[in-house]
């Protein structure tokens, strides 16, 4: 609520900055603003679960009880709260199977599997109890979302204990979770127990499940898990009790319990998700990343040879890959991190990833490239998806694909000229929506795809051309040092590149990531030692170019963008600012020029490329 009202408020003064005389007047009755800062103090919720989970692999169902310690540290009264049951979309009739057969581009692993899927097919999470602080709570379960009544606000500061029975049914594998899927994989248990909605400056975030993004809270959580003795188990958690399993867990003598079952007792600390895999058939591997974390591999043995062998030849890839972006990113936090046969695409989840297991070792490598970069720009620096879900998926594929052409030698240039060019169809073909349109409500798969993973990488890659290479590179850094285990926004990271360049770049957030303007800049006419450029597009950008005068020698230009206030470190020469307005601008340069080339280095988005150069 206290949102709405600043934003009411704002619209108001913008209102009475148009100039109209008669709003001008101040009226004495104005209350005196309060001499403390603005909303500057941030702060998130958190939360302490303890979850007992019986699990019945014949039948695929599972008891759950769970404690939740919920700590409201907002400023804030709740009277309400609220639980995402995410199983429930995969049931006939859910938005998640609707939207799956009426969206133009249905995801070909969804499309209408949800709506054939029999009664002990389907995914459920039914709540049994619900008390709070020991007294029994009304609730109502609306699709994938549990709205809870209070006994009690929870006051700002005040800790609540919840606890909960419920009983569940993990569903046939349709996407990310499920039993049986197509690899064999027999249990992928993500986003599978009752988890508290987000709470923060926007106030709640009850998303429903439509198969997208997600947003959780911080906090710990101390997992039993219950099932039958011959899985193996791999996921979120440090294992509690190794020497009671074995399977790869041990340090030192197994000794098994007696009886039909195994219990599994995992930690996590400080994660805002918790994720396992289980199968009978699964081979586990560790390997030790020097002065990092131990890395664990669960992949099913019964796959074909060339495919267990991609599985060993990526296990010192791994190693890399960590290394790589504990150095350039901020250093791997946790003592562990699994990469898990999910059998399903790939996804990431906190301390490790669910992955497909049988492809080529370049999908293999790839795939965990990508979700093991997700463990900084999501789990870490936990952005909300649903609404910047460019965040998370476009400085992932961005740092998947710097690490992984740094491992395999290949060229990262060429990779972010295809990603390039893959966003410049899109923002001619018409169908282009803003990057902060909730991730639910973009036209076509397509368009949310592209928003994300490819124009969000070209975000990042262009920002090194705005703010130059060195500054972004610390950007990222700092950007990790000041927001790692918080829920940083988009004005958080570009108020970081702000404070390490010194430039002012809330132009280029807003019309990259807010609008769907386009970049394009154009040489029109070469007149002596005369250069004359045109904007064409409606974004605003500084200039790099390089002139070739007739005596065949060459200078270097920056030409800095005016409402940048600065420019970036370059040796090239600094000619007088490009204020956005006007549309044209003329450079004199020293000699009688040949030619001229924008952006040499096509580090800029700039949607025609043709008249860049003449
Ligand atoms: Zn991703």
């Amino acid at each position: 609520m206290k949102q709405f009202f600043i934003s009411i408020l704002s619209l108001s003064l913008l209102a009475s900055c148009g100039g109209s005389k008669e709003y001008a007047t101040i009226t004495p009755t104005v209350p005196v603003i309060p001499n403390t800062p603005a909303t500057s103090t941030y702060w998130q919720q958190h939360v302490d679960y303890t979850m007992d989970i019986d699990m019945d692999v014949n039948n695929y169902q599972y008891k759950g009880k769970q404690t939740l310690v919920y700590t409201n540290n907002s400023p804030d009264v709740l009277n309400k709260v609220f639980y995402h049951l995410y199983f429930n979309a995969f049931q006939p009739g859910s938005e998640m199977d609707v939207r799956s057969r009426t969206i133009a581009d249905p995801d070909g692993r969804v499309k209408d599997r949800i709506s054939k899927l029999g009664p002990d097919e389907i995914g459920y999470i039914k709540v049994n109890s619900l008390k709070q602080n020991g007294t029994a709570l009304t609730y109502d379960t609306v699709g994938t979302v549990l709205e809870v009544n209070l006994d009690k606000p929870i006051q700002p500061g005040e800790s609540v204990t919840f606890d909960m029975v419920y009983d569940a049914q993990v569903p046939v594998q349709i996407r990310r979770t499920g039993r049986n899927n197509n690899e064999g994989v027999a249990l992928s248990m993500s986003q599978w127990y009752p988890k508290l909605a987000e709470y923060d400056y926007e106030g709640w975030h009850t998303d429903p499940y439509i198969g997208r993004e997600f947003h959780g809270v911080w906090g710990n959580f101390d997992v039993t898990l219950h099932i039958d003795k011959n899985y193996v188990v791999g996921g979120t958690g440090y294992l509690q009790n190794p020497n009671e399993i074995g399977y790869g867990y041990e340090t030192s003598t197994v000794n098994r319990p007696t009886g039909d079952k195994l219990t599994w007792h995992f930690v996590a600390p400080n994660v805002h998700d918790f994720t396992w895999a289980a199968d009978p058939e699964y081979n586990h591997d560790t390997m030790q990343v020097p002065n990092g974390p131990l890395l664990h591999f669960l992949y099913k043995k019964t796959m074909a040879k060339d495919k267990l062998d991609n599985w060993k030849k990526l296990q010192k890839k791994a190693v890399e890959l960590m290394q790589f972006y504990s150095a350039n990113v901020g250093q791997y936090p946790y003592k562990q991190y699994s990469v898990i046969q999910g059998g399903d695409g790939g996804m990431e989840y906190a301390m490790c990833t669910l992955i497909l297991g049988e492809g080529t070792f370049d999908g293999l490598f790839g795939v965990t490239a990508h979700e093991m970069a997700h463990t900084w720009f999501q789990f870490l620096l936990a952005t909300n998806e649903l609404t910047n879900y460019w965040m998370d998926e476009g400085f992932t594929e961005y740092f998947g694909e710097l690490a992984g052409s740094q491992i395999l030698n290949t060229s990262f240039e060429e990779a972010t000229q295809r990603v390039y060019k893959v966003y410049f169809s899109y923002a001619k073909s018409g169908t282009e929506q803003p990057q902060t349109t909730h991730a639910d409500r973009f036209n076509f798969n397509r368009s949310s795809s592209i928003a994300a993973y490819y124009k969000g990488y070209v975000f990042l890659n262009q920002l090194a051309y705005v703010i130059g290479e060195a500054n972004q590179k610390e950007t990222i850094k700092q950007y990790f040092k000041d927001w790692s285990f918080k829920h940083p926004t988009r004005t958080d990271f570009i108020r970081v590149a702000e404070k390490v360049s010194g430039l002012e770049l809330d132009w280029y957030l807003n019309d990259w990531t807010r609008t769907t303007n386009t970049i394009d800049y154009g040489v029109k006419v070469i007149n002596g030692d005369n250069i004359i450029l045109e904007r064409i597009g409606l974004m605003p950008m500084p200039i790099d170019l390089t002139v070739t005068y007739t005596d065949g020698t060459t200078e270097d230009f920056y030409i800095p963008l005016q409402m940048m206030r600065g420019e970036k470190p370059t040796s090239a020469t600094i000619a007088a600012d490009w204020a956005w307005a006007y549309p044209v601008y003329t450079l004199k340069a020293n000699k009688a020029v040949k030619s001229v080339q924008i952006d040499p280095k096509n580090m800029m988005a700039d949607i025609n490329r043709e008249n860049n150069k003449m």
